[in-house]
């Protein structure tokens, strides 16, 4: 019923040349199953359009799936793009990348009876793709300019759906970051097999074509002082994501070759995007015909042991320390590690790391998993005696991730944060502790998903625009 089919979209940086992407993609290539109209439809069909639409509301941006569902089913595929795009800034992004088992389709009322949800997630990815190749997609035109302007740090999904929302609505906005393309963690975490690059530069320049400009290579704190920013805009957004890679203690920590998740897939993205990269060419940042150990079980540690697999790795093991059932990712994803033959090591945590200077092997223990803490999760206990070893010649670390110390970062320590170092913001207005200063995504929630960043930058513009209207109400009351 699906018809394989890769697209390619030249683009001016990433991809210059169509056949060297192509060759590179190769490599890193997902098995992927995109819709033909007919299948679509077929598969739109088998939404009973049920009364209480659990997808809709387990669904992070509230999509009109239903309704959507029912027009692919029709035929009527470009109403199914206007409904789709209505609450969704990047609907071919998270059709393919939402863990949909956790949220629309995990809810679904045919899934729950036992016959196979409906495929939403492909289905959206179909409508969107689909509404680019048919020339429907269009740069957001403001019925009126305003004067003032909005300045957002991070261009990732919440900075990128806050941009382009507030642009709809006709302010300036200029967005700011640090890295040298646009995307954040759509670019340079998730794995191209996951969601090709090029993707996720068509809507960068989409947005760009609205009007919003961007600053690429510029890092607030550091090239370009927070102060400044804000004497130069009427409101800022902070939508910087959560960088500081968490660590472990164990002896041998410090050895060559044991890496930190995200230099891994960061190394792995930019040469999948054509970039030079010499802890790739040299091999310290290569899984080819290495035996992997990765350490963690969450979507990060899957999209590593995945990427290992695609680089031709000779052997990879995960090792985490709860169960399968416990995993805190997708099941989705683990399933397809598991398929693609990775060796889950559950129940087992490293107890130290061996080699003269570079790794050679992970030292681990098996675990038990004790009383529940006051979190509800079982806590998991060591097992004395029940040390294993597995050979390895790199070891990942995918251990989860903390925002970095903003306050410090942008020298305003009257910055707030929570006890988690996330930005503390009101839950309603999304406003910091500084006047005119907002926050969306993974620093203010921690880190989350593409889906919920889109969420937050939606609101937040929202709430920005409010805040907006009451200052230039101020002003025009002052002035008369
Ligand atoms: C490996 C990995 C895989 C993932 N896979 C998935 C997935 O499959 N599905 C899913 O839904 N989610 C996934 N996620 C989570 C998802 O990517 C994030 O939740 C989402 O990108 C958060 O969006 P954001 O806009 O808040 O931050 P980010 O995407 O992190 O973007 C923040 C941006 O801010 C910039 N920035 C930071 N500090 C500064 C500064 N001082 N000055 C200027 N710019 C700055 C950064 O360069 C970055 O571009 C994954 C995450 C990781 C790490
Ligand atoms: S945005 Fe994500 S959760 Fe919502 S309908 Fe699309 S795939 Fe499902």
């Amino acid at each position: 019923m699906a018809n394989k089919m890769l697209r390619f979209v030249d683009l001016e940086k990433s991809m210059p040349d169509k056949r060297e992407a192509d060759s590179r993609r190769q490599d890193f290539d997902e098995i992927y199953e995109d819709y033909i109209p007919a299948a679509a439809a077929e598969q739109a069909a088998r939404c009973s359009q049920c009364g209480v639409p659990y997808c809709q509301v387990h669904c992070p941006l509230h999509n009109n799936i239903p309704d959507w569902l029912k027009l692919t089913a029709e035929g009527r595929v470009q109403e199914a793009y206007e409904l789709s795009q209505q609450t969704n800034n990047f609907p071919e992004i998270c059709g393919r990348i939402c863990p949909q088992d956790r949220l629309c389709e995990g809810n679904c009322v045919i899934e729950k009876a036992g016959h196979g949800t409906v495929t939403i997630g492909s289905i959206e990815k179909y409508i969107t793709d689909t509404a680019w190749e048919e020339g429907w997609v269009k740069p957001v035109r403001p019925l009126a300019e305003k004067p003032q302007s909005v300045g957002i740090i991070g261009a990732g999904p919440a900075g990128l759906a806050a941009a382009e929302e507030l642009r709809r609505q006709g302010y300036k906005v200029e967005v700011y970051d640090r890295y040298d393309r646009i995307g954040g963690l759509m670019v340079y975490g998730i794995p191209s097999f996951k969601l090709e690059k090029d993707v996720v530069a068509r809507r960068a320049k989409l947005i760009a074509d609205a009007g919003v400009i961007y600053h690429t290579d510029c890092a607030v704190g550091e090239t370009l002082a927070f102060e400044e920013l804000r004497e130069k805009h009427d409101a800022i957004l902070v939508a910087t994501g959560v960088y500081k890679a968490r660590d472990m203690k164990a002896p041998g920590i410090g050895l060559d070759n044991i890496v930190p998740a995200l230099d891994y897939l960061i190394a792995s993205n930019r040469k999948c995007l054509g970039d030079a990269v010499q802890a790739f060419d040299d091999g310290s940042l290569n899984a080819a015909g290495k035996r992997v150990v990765v350490i963690g079980g969450g979507d990060t540690a899957m999209d590593c042991v995945r990427t290992a697999v695609r680089q031709g790795a000779e052997a990879v093991s995960c090792l985490y320390r709860r169960d399968r059932a416990n995993m805190p990712g997708s099941q989705r994803e683990v399933a397809n590690a598991e398929d693609e033959g990775i060796d889950f090591q559950w129940l087992s945590a490293p107890e130290a790391f061996l080699g003269e200077s570079e790794v050679s092997a992970v030292r681990a223990l098996k675990v038990r998993l004790g009383a529940a803490d006051a979190t509800g999760r079982q806590t998991p206990q060591l097992v004395e005696g029940s040390q294993f070893t597995i050979k390895a010649d790199l070891v990942i670390k995918a251990l989860g991730f903390d925002p970095e110390d903003l306050p410090k970062m942008f020298d305003v320590p009257e910055l707030q944060v929570t006890k988690w170092g996330t930005l503390k913001a009101d839950f309603r207005t999304f406003e910091t502790s500084l006047e005119g200063v907002f926050a969306a995504g993974d620093i203010l929630r921690g880190a989350s998903l593409v889906v919920w960043a889109v969420r937050d930058g939606r609101d937040a513009a929202e709430q920005i625009q409010k805040f907006l209207e009451r200052k230039a109400s101020r002003r025009e009351v002052v002035a008369a």
